[in-house]
């Protein structure tokens, strides 16, 4: 029967006593089993969380003819401490032969495993009954079973599962260096925040699964170790959830339960610290039925449409998958088996992948964004360009405009349209030059208008105006485009054209009949008026002073002489 002592049999379930004191003594539990108290467990392995302990009876037979060694390996890696006692079958008195206290040095251990180990010798074709007190310290999850090798069985398959484990977290190792190494690349904070959290796992799963007792902690080992590394993860966790979410900045209403799960996580360290149980039961226990809030969260973000999100999800169910998977086996709903005591640490570590690809989505996508951003930017700022281009064109356009209107209105008479008495001296002096240089004949028409104090004092100040107007809008309409007439001020206007003295006096005479001609309706009839005009001409020398100052004479003999009539200076 090689096989049943490979660890596939194991101890029976059938003759389980409860101590819920957890004091009872040898003497008194074979009393307990003498009066029948011993009964079988009616849940799947695990008793659930009870206080005080559990004790087993059972009989191992040897159904060799030679002497036999067995190794009893407890089921599970958590349990405070562990007595078996036997005795050959019917005889009188068991004696101990284990005595195993979590917290004792890892060396006093007669089996090194990092599980409860208990040898048993049986002679030849013997049996022997066996009595197992299993302790958990007032209330834990006892599973009151032991697996059966040999020496040589338990060995090898010791072997392979240190193997297997040293795979993982050799993986969380290298994810948690890669992570490093893509946040000193990336400068993103999410990276780091990966990494720590892959350490704080190798740190849970060690302590949780008895390593670090066996490697690390081998003198004071105490169980709370286990409660406080797994605050430290759970910390870690909703730490780098946080930030590879953005929780806080998309969802802070969520985010609140998640800081309230980051306090509970501090809360389970503190109790754990200080080693105050029903504490440190009830902050683990809420913080495992808070853990689907992870989920709940990275649905919320997958529906903001974050790809990473989804992968997130996956990832935590995976895990949360292992975690129910444990609880299923603590509270004996389902059986102790390698398959579901390999579960958790198993789905932490596919959860660890599953979010190293995630991240890497992340990273693609804010690259994505960061680029899109860019390009944005520049076409921003393009168009601004652009805009300011225009802008400055047309506010050049526009002084430009500005500029042509103020230089044509400093030339112009506001009233008349025609050129003003300064821009009129300086085409005159223009000209004037240009006359005697070619040596060609210049008059020169001053015109004043009639008595025109009395139209506007009869008439009003506006017909006045139109007076002034009618009237030039006349004389423009007589002489030639290239002649300069000018407004001198009030009723006063000059003219200035090449025309010998005869030509001009002739043109003075035509414009003098042409304004008697006029005529402006107004409310009090139709208005009549007449200009008196002097004429002085260019000799070999002269200057427009001289000229203008001739035609004034002129035009005063005209006044005098009694208006409305042409009066040359020669
Ligand atoms: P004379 O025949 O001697 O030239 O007499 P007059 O009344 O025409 O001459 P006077 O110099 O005494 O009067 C000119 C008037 O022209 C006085 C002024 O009020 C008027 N005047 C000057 N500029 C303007 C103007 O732009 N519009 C109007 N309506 N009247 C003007
Ligand atoms: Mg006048
Ligand atoms: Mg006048």
């Amino acid at each position: 029967m090689d096989n049943l002592e490979a660890g596939t049999q194991l101890t029976g379930l059938q003759a389980i006593w409860h101590d819920p004191e957890g004091e009872a003594t040898l003497e008194q539990a074979w009393q307990a089993n003498q009066q029948g108290k011993f009964k079988p467990l009616d849940t799947a392995g695990s008793t659930g969380l009870q206080p005080g302990s559990f004790w087993s009876y059972f009989i191992l037979r040897n159904t060799t003819s030679e002497q036999l060694r067995l190794h009893l390996e407890y089921v599970d890696h958590q349990l405070i401490s562990l007595q078996a006692f036997d005795r050959p079958l019917q005889a009188v008195g068991f004696q101990q032969i284990a005595d195993l206290f979590l917290g004792n040095p890892f060396s006093e251990r007669p089996v090194s495993h990092n599980r409860f180990v208990v040898e048993v010798e049986l002679a030849p074709a013997e049996s022997r009954e066996v009595l197992v007190r299993y302790n958990s310290d007032r209330q834990g999850y006892v599973y009151p079973s032991m697996r059966i090798w040999t020496p040589a069985a338990l060995q090898a398959s010791l072997t392979v599962e240190t193997g297997m484990m040293a795979f993982l977290f050799g993986g969380f190792f290298l994810m948690s260096i890669f992570a490093l190494v893509a946040g000193l690349a990336t400068n993103e904070k999410t990276f780091y925040a990966y990494s720590v959290y892959s350490l704080s796992k190798i740190t849970v799963w060690g302590v949780i699964m008895g390593y670090a007792h066996q490697y690390v902690i081998t003198e004071n080992f105490h169980w709370s170790y286990m409660s406080i590394s797994g605050a430290v993860t759970i910390f870690c966790a909703l730490f780098f959830a946080r930030l590879f979410l953005q929780s806080q900045q998309f969802i802070p209403k969520l985010d609140k339960l998640l800081i309230l799960m980051m306090a509970n996580a501090v809360f389970l360290f503190i109790t754990a610290l200080f080693k105050l149980t029903p504490l440190t039961v009830m902050s683990m226990t809420f913080a495992l039925f808070m853990y689907p809030i992870m989920v709940v969260v990275g649905f919320a973000r997958w529906r903001q449409g974050s790809k990473e999100a989804a992968v997130f999800i996956l990832a935590w169910g995976l895990l949360i998958f292992g975690l129910v998977t444990q609880v299923l086996r603590d509270v004996g709903v389902v059986a102790p088996s390698f398959v579901n005591y390999y579960w958790p640490p198993l789905a932490s570590f596919t959860e660890m992948l599953t979010i190293m690809a995630a991240m890497g989505i992340k990273v693609h996508m804010l690259r994505v964004q960061k680029e899109h951003a860019e390009k944005k930017y520049l076409r921003k700022l393009e168009e601004s360009k652009e805009e300011l281009r225009d802008l400055v064109e047309e506010r050049t356009h526009e002084l430009k405009q500005a500029k042509l209107q103020a230089e044509m209105e400093a030339r112009t008479d506001y009233l008349t349209g025609i050129d003003n008495r300064r821009s009129f001296i300086n085409k005159a002096e223009m000209r004037l030059s240009l006359a005697l240089r070619r040596e060609q004949p210049l008059s020169m028409l001053m015109m004043d208008l009639d008595r025109f104090k009395a139209i506007n004092d009869s008439y009003g100040h506006d017909i006045g105006d139109q007076v002034l107007k009618a009237f030039s809008e006349v004389v423009k309409n007589t002489i030639r485009s290239s002649d300069i007439f000018g407004r001198m001020g009030g009723e006063e206007f000059a003219l200035l054209f090449d025309e010998s003295a005869e030509g001009s006096v002739e043109m003075a005479e035509r414009l003098r009949q042409e304004v008697e001609r006029i005529t402006v309706s107004t409310p009090k009839g139709d208005l009549q008026f007449t200009t008196s005009i002097g004429v002085a001409h260019l000799g070999t020398v002269g200057t427009l002073e001289s000229m203008l100052k001739q035609a004034d004479i002129a035009l005063y003999s005209a006044k005098e002489n009694g208006r409305n009539q042409v009066v040359s200076q020669t």
